[in-house]
């Protein structure tokens, strides 16, 4: 179980409550743009070895959430898994 007082909790819920997430596989939105963090436990997300290659984002790919970290949290904010159109 999951406490309010995780290290890894910074406010994310005004922005992530009850949102619908996509599992999808990271891939740079730009060129310039090499990496994303998970937004709980900042694991990185790019394409290179030793970082996530896949997790769950928002509809817009903005926000990244690692397979561990939406597992923990899944239940206090309530996410629900979108499919892609
Ligand atoms: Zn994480």
């Amino acid at each position: 179980m999951i406490e309010s007082n995780d290290w890894r909790l910074t406010g994310q819920k005004k922005l992530l409550f009850q949102k619908t997430l996509y599992f999808r596989t990271w891939k740079a939105p730009r060129p310039e743009w090499d990496h994303d963090h998970c937004t709980f436990c900042m694991d990185k997300f790019a394409a290179l070895p030793d970082t996530l290659h896949e997790g769950y984002t928002t509809k817009d790919n903005y926000v990244w959430i690692c397979p561990n970290c939406f597992n923990d949290f899944k239940e206090m904010f309530q996410w629900v898994v979108g499919v892609e159109e």
